[in-house]
């Protein structure tokens, strides 16, 4: 496991995954009953984006700070998730950044849960530290694909799992549609948002159509925003599958693309939002 999401902590990719992620739980807490979060790769939960690692690679400079900059002028969709920048920093200042824990930890009512997994016995012992006084936090350290079969359905019966890896080893699509074939039949009800990322030679399209293919999928969206030309080296762009979005979302996705597109994109880039 040499992934660390502190060196990527805020990048474009973050920006599309937590503002898609921030919305679909306002969405969920817009009715009265419970729900429950599900984050099987949860990273460290928040990050210091003055700290050596994000110094080093400077990639929020390009997503979450740029965002900050225009945040005046982003469409209503981006509210939550700017709310959730807003209420770990001092006023205008964007130095903490909210991973996907702490963005969901923004939109949790007092009867909501949120079960965390993380592998990396140091990411894992951080994510620990920072969730430690919030009884309505859970963390478990299992493997991510084993964790997503076992925590669903959860008791509420509503709620979200974001599946947000590395994609650092070659069998993590087989992994992901595997572990989706064994959760959808528990808990088809269930919302699961699925990130991935978008680079030249990368081979999505093949495992998104196996997904696309599992039996009684519910509605499913694809959508996709790539800041480069995916010839260019590096991560060119990052891309979202949204098995069952909670109500209404779908609307709000394409605001989200179009503005991320104009305002933190390129002539080179696209963006796609299409049903799967
Ligand atoms: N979801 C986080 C966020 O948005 O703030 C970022 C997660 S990061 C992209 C992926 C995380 O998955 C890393 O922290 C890594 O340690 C963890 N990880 C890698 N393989 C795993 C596995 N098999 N099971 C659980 N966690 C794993």
């Amino acid at each position: 496991m040499n992934y660390r999401h502190l060196f990527h902590a805020g990048n474009r990719a973050d920006v599309m995954k937590h503002a898609v992620l921030a919305l679909a739980l306002t969405r969920l807490a817009a009715k009265d009953k419970p729900f429950r979060f599900i984050d099987t790769h949860g990273g460290i939960g928040l990050y210091d984006l003055q700290a050596d690692a994000a110094r080093k690679t400077l990639e929020a400079e390009g997503g979450v700070k740029a965002l900050w900059r225009h945040r005046h002028e982003a469409p209503e969709a981006f509210a939550p998730y700017l709310s959730a920048i807003a209420g770990i920093n001092a006023a205008d200042d964007c130095r903490y950044y909210p991973g996907s824990p702490a963005v969901a930890l923004s939109q949790l009512r007092a009867a909501d849960k949120a079960i965390i997994n993380e592998l990396h016995p140091d990411d894992a012992h951080s994510l620990a530290s920072w969730a430690r006084h919030d009884k309505r936090l859970k963390i478990t350290r299992q493997d991510a694909w084993a964790a997503l079969v076992s925590l669903v359905p959860p008791p509420e019966k509503r709620g979200l799992v974001l599946i947000d890896p590395p994609f650092e080893k070659t069998t993590e699509w087989n992994d992901l549609v595997t572990a989706m074939e064994k959760a959808l039949p528990r808990w088809n009800g269930g919302s699961y948002l699925i990130w991935y990322p978008i680079k030249m030679n990368s081979s999505e399209d093949q495992a998104i159509a196996a997904l696309g293919a599992i039996p009684k999928l519910p509605e499913s969206w694809r959508m996709e925003w790539c800041w480069q030309s995916q010839n260019e080296p590096g991560l060119s762009g990052n891309g979202l599958v949204l098995v069952n979005p909670p109500y209404p979302l779908v609307d709000s996705l394409q605001k989200i693309l179009t503005w991320l597109h104009d305002t933190l994109g390129s002539q080179t880039g696209r963006i796609s939002l299409n049903r799967l």
